[in-house]
């Protein structure tokens, strides 16, 4: 098969079948996300942990973004909000033009199943299932006939370089591996965007520059990425650098 099969048959969002039982709820012209002061603040024993303090910013629809600063300054607090796994305490934020601060924890979790992929540091495949199973999950929570499934998860393993290790279970699999499960398995209901927290986080050098060098097609391919990394490399590879600090975005650079 050459590159270009491959980017057509397997590009994320594109070719309609497997996986496409919900239209995105989004307008085509909005970006992919827009923040606006958007802050959460953890209540603790009387007091208010400010983790994101008012942040306003965009991604645009095929953006790159690495979103970097120390530890504890809000980098997973911000990307959860993005991903609709935690809602603000105040400000908004949308993806693809829909207003997702609001949601009830239902409406929040059809949204994710739908539209946002993450990728998280510990990959936290299902023990008991096969790389294939894994990555079917999230169809079948949508629907997908099990033929449909079989042959998208199929698909998404070959785009990640796993089609020999299908039926192998993540105990059987190398760490970096493992992550190229969890990101088949993000991409599996093709979602408007990709977010992953410190992905190469558990890696070595070597199989770090694998996942840094997936996600780089993956954008090429047409997805928006926004990436949450200590990793030098990682966030080099980013069109884009969001720096934060205390909560705050202080440098946001484009290269
Ligand atoms: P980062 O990912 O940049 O390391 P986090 O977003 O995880 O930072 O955390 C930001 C701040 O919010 C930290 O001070 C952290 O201790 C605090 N925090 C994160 N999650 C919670 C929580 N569930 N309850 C209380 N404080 C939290
Ligand atoms: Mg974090």
């Amino acid at each position: 098969m050459s590159a270009g099969e491959r980017r057509a048959s397997a590009e994320p969002r594109a070719a309609a079948g497997a996986g496409a039982t919900d239209a995105p709820a989004s307008s085509v012209a909005a970006p992919a996300v827009r923040a606006v002061s958007l802050a959460r603040a953890y209540p603790m024993g009387g007091e208010q942990v400010r983790a994101v303090r008012g942040v306003t910013f965009d991604v645009a629809d095929g953006e790159y973004v690495a979103v970097v600063g120390p530890s504890g300054c809000g980098k997973s607090t911000l990307l959860n909000l993005l991903g609709v796994i935690d809602r603000p305490t105040a400000g908004s934020v949308a993806v693809r033009g829909r207003d997702v601060s609001a949601m009830n924890d239902r409406e929040a979790t059809r949204f994710r199943l739908h539209n946002v992929g993450f990728v998280f540091q510990r990959f936290y495949l299902m023990p008991t299932l096969s790389a294939r199973e894994n990555v079917e999950l999230p169809m079948a929570e949508a629907g997908v006939s099990r033929a449909d499934r079989q042959a998208r998860a199929r698909e998404l393993l070959r785009y990640v370089g796993l089609e020999a290790r299908e039926r192998h279970r993540p105990s059987q699999l190398s760490g970096g591996e493992q992550q190229r499960v969890a990101i088949a398995r993000a991409l599996a209901n093709r979602p408007t965007l990709l977010l992953a927290d410190e992905p190469t986080g558990e890696l070595d050098a070597r199989t770090g520059a694998e996942i840094i060098a997936l996600f780089e097609r993956l954008n090429a391919d047409g997805t928006t990425i926004v990436v949450v990394t200590h990793d030098e490399e990682l966030a080099r590879a980013a069109r884009r650098v969001i720096h934060m600090k205390d909560g705050e975005i202080v440098r946001d650079e484009t290269c």
